[in-house]
């Protein structure tokens, strides 16, 4: 892929232009405007002989090529930070969004009960996975379709929105008429065909690192989402696989300046599957944030030793609700903001 960066003032008519020139020699043009400059992104296995003539066309600075393997997700390509718009909510702005909620939708009294005490404690969003990616094909899977209707009343019910997993390309559609954010479980992170249908869907999908993946492997699945139109892609780091035992996964905290540093994208960490054990969750979550996280996303259950699922690591809504309050002086002192408590 080359870049052809215009002009800082370069009109709308030379830009368009340049699209047209482009095209006319066979390839995709994907402009992108951020402050006072535009970037035209020219996709494909272009070489600089394909696009002679172009550094004259008025409004053009210069062409250069983008050389990491990722092109669209790269900040090289797009210095602006990007904003993921969810109901009224930012992700990726100043505001560390907390999203929190059972492993899996279990029961309409129990979503209800989590998302209220969530949000109470300043959660912007609640989770809950309808469909569950589970080692075992004993374990319980999920509700489906009435889970995801479970996590429709319970938004009408608390105004959180909801980030609930999709597992194949085919229940895209379906999860998308009831999901605020797809999200794309770790096991799934390389699974093309899922990736590209989510790419087409205008629904906001959260992206998790895979077990095994490195940060470049994580960009270039994001590229896939990107390459299909879906702009809107927020990345999670929850925790990669290491020869340590004494928590599940381990949290690779460094990920976060490194993919800030290369791309534009938002990054969420998740303490609970980086840990598995609650009572590491608030130091991590804390590291998080510190080290410049857009946000968490954490399981909360009012009743783990009766869930479901990942009951092992769920925090109980008390305590979830203090990590809470001890996390915002954190992002003060980054410079960030977090939605106040609601409780008493
Ligand atoms: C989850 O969020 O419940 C989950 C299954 O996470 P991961 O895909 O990161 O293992
Ligand atoms: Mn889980």
């Amino acid at each position: 892929m080359m870049m052809v960066v215009m002009h800082k003032g370069a009109s709308v008519a030379e830009i368009g232009n340049v699209i047209r020139e482009v095209e006319a020699r066979g390839f995709k043009a994907r402009p992108s405007h951020g402050a006072g400059q535009t970037v035209i992104g020219v996709m494909g296995a272009v070489e600089a002989l394909s696009l002679e003539g172009l550094p004259a066309l008025p409004g053009v600075e210069e062409i250069t090529p983008i050389t990491r393997s990722f092109k669209l997700v790269n900040r090289e390509f797009q210095p602006e930070s990007t904003v993921v718009r969810v109901n009224g909510i930012e992700v990726g702005g100043r505001e560390v969004v907390v999203m929190a909620g059972p492993c899996s939708v279990e029961s309409r009294e129990i979503q209800f009960s989590a998302a209220r005490a969530v949000g109470d404690a300043g959660a912007r969003i609640m989770r809950g996975g309808a469909y569950k990616p589970r080692s075992s094909p004993y374990s319980f899977m999920g509700l489906g379709e009435e889970g995801l209707k479970i996590l429709q009343e319970a938004k009408r019910e608390t105004g959180l929105a909801v980030v609930t997993e999709v597992m194949s390309a085919e229940l895209v559609p379906l999860v998308a008429r009831y999901a605020d954010i797809l999200q794309i479980g770790a096991r799934n992170m390389q699974n093309y065909n899922l990736l590209e249908a989510v790419g087409r869907s205008r629904t906001p999908v959260l992206l998790k690192r895979g077990l095994m993946s490195t940060v470049e492997e994580l960009l270039l699945s994001a590229e896939y989402i990107l390459s299909n139109g879906n702009h809107q892609v927020i990345l999670c780091e929850r925790g990669i696989r290491t020869f340590e035992k004494a928590t599940r996964n381990t949290l690779d905290i460094s990920a976060i300046p490194v993919i800030k540093q290369c791309s534009h994208l938002p990054v969420i960490v998740d303490p609970s599957h980086a840990t598995g054990n609650p009572a590491y969750i608030p130091a991590v979550a804390k590291a998080a944030v510190a080290a410049g996280a857009d946000g968490l996303i954490i399981e909360v259950h009012p009743d783990p030793e009766r869930a479901l699922c990942d009951g092992d690591q769920s925090m109980l809504p008390a305590d979830f609700a203090r990590l809470m309050d001890e996390l915002r002086p954190v992002a003060t002192a980054v410079g960030r903001t977090m939605a106040p408590s609601f409780s008493a």
